[in-house]
């Protein structure tokens, strides 16, 4: 039976475990640096996290959760379901704790993954499956004398929660998915608030409210319509749609009904098209910035100081606290990892111009690697664990094909992966995210994160294996 090592346990590699063992491949192992399952589920505990993408759509298609208290299920909960998931299907007992994959070199002599960790030890596997998403590695901004700050300072994905901050000046930099979840949270305790803004975004209202339990078999009934909302929302994401007219205005009339104040409302509006940074959803952070503590600051910030943030206008802004809701490092694909495929060639040396792989899976040259959540399979809209299920059946289809023609090694040919990668990126010209700078893009240039489009064309593109643009041997 083929051997096969999965790098992390969160939504990815949970969804390619649960598609193996239920296929008879039960060889599986998954490796977590963390000390839980659940990903950036179990990482992300500031106040208020929870996931835009409504509950009803955000589980499992074979473990669809008809439980979740919310339409907008908080993070408690979500990782609660993650845990039970992993517990239903037999995967937890998999699962080795505390277990940091830092190297995985091909060996083509015995055509085996040698899976390197942190603390010096090494195992063997002969499928290698890279699960460690592509939000988990927080990012801090480059700000100069970012370490000279006095006060105490952390990042959103890494909540200090035994600081008080009741009373506190706290300036929190940035303004994206996470912060407008912890702002009004941070508000009701702080002292000040000072939210530094680079640029605004366009936030929808969002249909939350509580789920009664006698609503349980309606949470299967909203399913589907939540995700024909999520493909069609999706169209909003290519250039000059009428869906993108309408979301924008409907962003609009959000702003100005919840912000009277026109100086804010001008501050507020984002210049460049809907949807080139990640559509928000929130009926709560507008109206926290109106309030009397809580001060947007729409300057540059150009250093860090002692006692604060200087921005560009020479002013210093003082501060006790400093909360970084400034991202994750989404570009640099398993960068944290020292991957080398054959004749011992660098992953990230093949990647220094940005990720790409065929069907965002495969890399030529990396024989029996399948990567999760890789390069290009992102979405604007919709809810990712699709994508996640997607992958993970693809990958099944070719563990099968190994197991069925006693196949040792699996190769995608590069010319397949090239016209792919060209396929796409052309798809990815008719798309918003070339007209502003975002998370999707990488420094050179090349959207590497987002699949171009909606959910259902990329599981139609990968539903069934096409077993020529595969080197097997
Ligand atoms: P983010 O969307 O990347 O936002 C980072 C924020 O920090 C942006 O406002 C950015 O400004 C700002 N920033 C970065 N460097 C800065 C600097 N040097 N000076 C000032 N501001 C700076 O990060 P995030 O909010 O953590 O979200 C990341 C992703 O995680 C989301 O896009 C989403 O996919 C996921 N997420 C999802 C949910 C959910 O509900 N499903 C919730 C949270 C996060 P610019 O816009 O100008 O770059």
């Amino acid at each position: 039976m083929t051997s096969v090592g999965i790098i992390g346990s969160g939504f990815g590699g949970i969804a390619v475990a649960a598609e193996l063992l239920q296929h008879g491949h039960a060889d599986v192992r998954l490796w977590e640096r963390g000390d839980d399952v659940g990903g950036v589920w179990r990482d992300n505990t500031y106040p208020g996290a929870g996931c835009d993408v409504p509950s009803p759509l955000y589980s499992f298609s074979f473990a669809v959760n008809t439980e979740w208290s919310r339409r907008y299920a908080l993070q408690p909960e979500i990782h609660a379901y993650l845990r039970r998931t992993a517990d239903d299907l037999g995967i937890t007992p998999l699962v080795q704790l505390r277990r940091e994959v830092v190297s995985a070199h091909w060996h083509e002599t015995d055509q085996q993954w040698e899976v390197g960790f942190a603390d010096g030890s090494l195992e063997r596997v002969q499928v290698l499956v890279s699960a460690v998403g592509q939000l988990s590695e927080p990012r801090l901004p480059s700000i100069p004398g970012i370490d000279d700050f006095e006060g105490d300072a952390f990042h959103s994905a890494r909540w200090d929660h035994d600081l008080d901050l009741r009373g506190k000046r706290v300036a929190a930099v940035g303004v994206g998915a996470s912060a407008i979840q912890y702002v009004p949270h941070l508000a009701d305790v702080a002292g000040e608030l000072t939210l530094f803004q680079r640029s605004p975004n366009y936030i929808l209202p969002k249909p939350d409210g509580p789920l009664p339990r006698w609503w349980r078999p309606g949470i299967r009934l909203e399913r589907p319509l939540w995700w024909t909302f999520g493909e069609q929302f999706s169209r909003g994401l290519d250039e000059g749609t009428v869906v993108g007219a309408i979301e924008k205005r409907v962003a609009l009339a959000h702003l100005h009904r919840q912000v009277r104040d026109p100086r804010l409302r001008e501050v507020l509006t984002p210049d460049y098209p809907i949807g080139c940074k990640r559509i928000l959803f929130s009926n709560t952070f507008y109206p926290t910035l109106e309030r009397d503590h809580v001060d947007v600051v729409a300057e540059r910030i150009v250093r860090v100081v002692p006692e604060g943030l200087e921005t560009a206008d020479g002013t210093v802004h003082p501060a006790d606290v400093i909360v970084y809701g400034t991202g994750f490092a989404a570009q640099d694909f398993l960068d944290t990892i020292d991957v080398r495929g054959v004749d011992g060639e660098a992953l990230a040396k093949r990647w220094v111009d940005g990720a790409h792989a065929h069907l965002g899976m495969y890399v030529p040259g990396f024989p029996n690697l399948f990567v999760s959540y890789g390069p290009n399979t992102n979405l604007g809209g919709g809810s990712i664990i699709y994508m996640l299920e997607a992958q993970a059946r693809h990958m099944r289809q070719v563990l099968d094909r190994m197991r069925e023609g006693a196949h040792a090694t699996v190769d995608v040919r590069p010319e397949v992966e090239a016209a792919y990668d060209r396929q796409v990126q052309e798809r990815l010209e008719k798309s918003v995210w070339g007209s502003c700078d975002s998370w999707y893009r990488h420094p050179s240039g090349r959207i590497t994160s987002n699949w171009p489009g909606s959910t259902y064309p990329y599981h139609r593109r990968v539903r069934s294996l096409d077993v020529e643009d595969f080197a097997w041997a």
